[in-house]
């Protein structure tokens, strides 16, 4: 039987990307997504996949999201990809900007795992992947919010593998460079230049190659990796 893979904001962007290629690999998707129509729209028409709208930062609505695809099957591979940003230096920073971006993605992830772990836990099997940033890794000036959210992907990836893994649930977290989507075309076109010149393979990612990693994650061959870390930046910020 097809494994029931659940991607957050799948419908638009590398959630689309990952969305296309766990359904290339066999898998039964649900992609969610936030509120627009259009794209959960052609999603649904040109992949053939379910999509399902609700607000991941809110935990009620991720139960009544997740008792809505529960049709599917029970959830196997979870991935983490919606997010938003709010950027502003801290010394302009909202309340606002700061709350809205921990709880779309930070508490959004904590209420997803919540509510699908202990079935993958009784299940013996389970993939939790979450999507976090270049910027969690390294920081970047008017995104603390952001740049906070995305580490604390990495530590919450880092404590659930270790709980997970006796009970065949894998927990690993992909950290994407400046990927081609509309989050980065909205950044202003002389400071994407700048950044694009601090990528020693000189572009953009793809959101193809971040969907690579994704169904990697998702497949047999990492089996025996847990609380990961998968760095796909083009060589802009090399870690150990
Ligand atoms: P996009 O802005 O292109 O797409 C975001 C997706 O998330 C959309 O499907 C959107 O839904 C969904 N979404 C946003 N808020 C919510 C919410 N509250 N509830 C449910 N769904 C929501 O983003 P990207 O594809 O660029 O980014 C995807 C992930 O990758 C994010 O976590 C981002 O932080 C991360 N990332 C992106 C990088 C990049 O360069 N693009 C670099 C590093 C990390 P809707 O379409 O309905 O609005």
């Amino acid at each position: 039987m097809a494994k029931v893979a659940l991607v957050t904001g799948g419908t638009r962007g590398i959630g689309r990307a990952i969305t296309e290629r766990l359904a290339n690999d066999g898998f039964k998707v649900a992609a969610n997504y936030a509120g627009n129509e259009e794209a959960a729209g052609l999603c649904s028409q040109e992949l053939g996949v379910a999509c399902y709208k609700w607000d991941v930062g809110d935990y009620d609505a991720c139960a009544a999201g997740i008792a809505q695809i529960s049709k599917l099957g029970p959830v196997d591979v979870l991935v983490n990809n919606a997010g938003i940003t709010r950027d502003a230096t801290l010394h302009r920073m909202t309340r606002q900007q700061w709350d809205e971006v921990i709880r779309t993605d930070l508490t959004a992830v904590f209420n997803l795992c919540r509510l699908t772990i202990e079935g993958m836990r009784e299940r013996n099997f389970g993939r939790v992947i979450n999507i976090s940033s270049i910027n969690g890794q390294k920081g970047q000036v008017g995104q603390v919010n952001y740049s906070a959210a995305k580490a604390g992907l990495i530590g919450f990836t880092k404590a659930l593998a270790q709980e997970g893994a006796k009970k065949g649930v894998t927990v690993n977290v992909i950290c994407p460079g400046y990927i081609d989507t509309e989050m980065v075309q909205a950044v202003p076109e002389k400071v994407l230049e700048g950044i694009v010149a601090t990528i020693p393979v000189g572009r953009l990612g793809k959101a193809e190659e971040i969907a690579g990693c994704v169904s990697f994650l998702a497949g047999p061959d990492s089996a025996f990796m847990t609380g990961a870390t998968l760095t796909a930046n083009g060589g802009q910020y090399i870690t150990g």
